[in-house]
């Protein structure tokens, strides 16, 4: 009989059918038509623990002007919301991404007639930015820093000068976007492009900065370094470019080596989640597999279809085109700072100090306070922590021997001021006495 069925082609449907019932627990997004770059991008966002809980327990607040895209996030609180029980739609996110769209529409136009003007090729480079990447960072540029930080690292651009006058540029950066030099069929280590786009590099003669100290154009050698570890590390694999010759867009389809952890410096990273392009620019297909915070698992959220994935398709992938790597911890080389860092003492007091002041409400130094302590937990550095804590204690100094000096001087203008008074009445009432005295 299931023979029967097999040769018919029930097969697939049959295991596909045992395959979604072993991944009950998480929902699809279904497809409004080509929306599969938008459902891709949300499943990872909403994938990533802290992010979710973030966005879970956002609250909007009309008082507070600087909360981004608002509508945006509380859409995304709906849909997660939905993800736990259904399959959602993401119209309410494509409608909030709209809202934006005016804007962006009239740059967008702008930008088209520059291009037209000046070259060709820069019209379609605009055009390629509507994929996957550029949703990714165009949602988390849109929300509220303290929520999407979880994405954010600082990168520092630098450059020397032969005589070695050093110029630094800190940018906050969301994607390491690595370029693609190995051939359509040649092995793409990740591995080694990431440690690539950390390597200094002289630059050709036609881009050589001008040096302010030695008042001339001279030799650059640039480099770049993170200054910020983020705690998500997200590296854009850009098998898209623009070929001159053929005037068009092309892929590279090259298979790739994935790491499945990451050392940077201090920092160990697990890979969590992948964004897989398959076919060409025009008409392709974006799903995700990743990697369960909840039972470690790793699934395929394919639109409205989530399925058990093996990792091993991973390997020698000619489809990987994001990769998110999670941060877990310091590595052992550090052992010390690791121990520091989990030194509960020093966490407990900078976290009850962190909700003292989430509690005590917003204010502009609270949210300065608040938003470089979240970055400086970001940075995972005790220094920096310390630091902050330093600085949360020097905010509570500083206000309390504020206040106390406030007091202190109104205390002594009141005394100066009842002691004038004082004087003044007595001294106007001995007048007073003197014109009329008693009769
Ligand atoms: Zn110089």
């Amino acid at each position: 009989m299931w023979t029967v069925l097999r040769l018919l082609g029930f097969s697939g449907v049959h295991r596909d059918a045992q395959a979604s019932h072993s991944a009950k627990q998480y929902h699809g997004l279904r497809n409004q038509g080509s929306t599969c770059y938008l459902n891709t991008v949300l499943q990872c966002l909403y994938m990533t623990k802290d992010f979710r809980t973030a966005v879970q327990s956002f609250k909007q607040d009309p008082q507070d002007s600087n909360q981004g895209n608002a509508g945006l996030l509380l859409q995304l609180q709906n849909l997660f919301g939905e993800l736990n029980k259904v399959n959602a739609t993401t119209e309410g996110i494509t409608e909030s991404l709209s809202i934006n769209n005016g804007e962006l529409f009239s740059m967008f136009l702008v930008t088209c007639l520059l291009s037209v003007l000046f070259t060709l090729s820069y019209l379609f480079l605009v055009y390629e930015q509507q994929d996957a990447v550029e949703y990714y960072q165009r949602i988390l540029k849109q929300i509220v820093p303290q929520v999407s930080q979880v994405f954010e690292g600082k990168l520092s651009n630098n450059s020397k000068c032969p005589d070695g006058h050093i110029y630094q540029e800190k940018c906050p950066f969301i994607t390491i976007p690595l370029a693609i030099d190995t051939g359509h069929d040649k092995i793409y280590n990740v591995k080694e492009g990431l440690e690539a786009f950390f390597q200094p590099s002289q630059l050709d003669e036609d881009n050589w900065l001008y040096c302010d100290q030695c008042d001339q154009k001279t030799e650059t050698e640039t480099w770049n370094e993170i200054e910020e570890f983020p705690t998500v590390l997200t590296l854009h694999l850009k098998r898209f470019d623009f070929d001159y010759m053929q005037m068009r867009h092309v892929k590279n389809h090259c298979p790739m080596e994935i790491p499945p952890t990451l050392q940077l410096k201090d920092y160990e990273y697990d890979l969590y989640a992948v964004v897989n392009h398959s076919g060409d620019r025009n008409g392709g297909h974006y799903n995700a597999a990743i990697k369960s915070f909840e039972d470690n698992q790793w699934y395929c959220f394919d639109d409205s279809s989530v399925t058990k994935y093996s990792v091993d398709a991973l390997q020698k992938s000619r489809l990987a085109y994001l990769l998110m790597y999670r941060q877990t911890a310091p590595s052992r080389r550090n052992f010390t700072l690791q121990k520091l860092l989990k030194s509960t003492a020093l966490r407990r007091m900078t976290s009850a100090l962190h909700n003292r002041f989430i509690i005590a409400g917003v204010t502009a130094i609270r949210r300065m306070t608040s938003a470089l302590h979240n970055r400086f937990i970001i940075a995972g550095v005790t220094a920096l922590r310390r630091m902050t804590s330093a600085l949360h204690n020097r905010f509570i100094i500083a206000g309390v021997t504020a206040i106390r000096r406030m007091t202190s001087a109104l205390h002594n203008r009141f005394i100066i001021a009842g002691v004038v008074t004082t004087c003044l009445v007595t001294v106007m009432w001995r007048m007073f006495r003197l014109r009329f005295p008693k009769s």
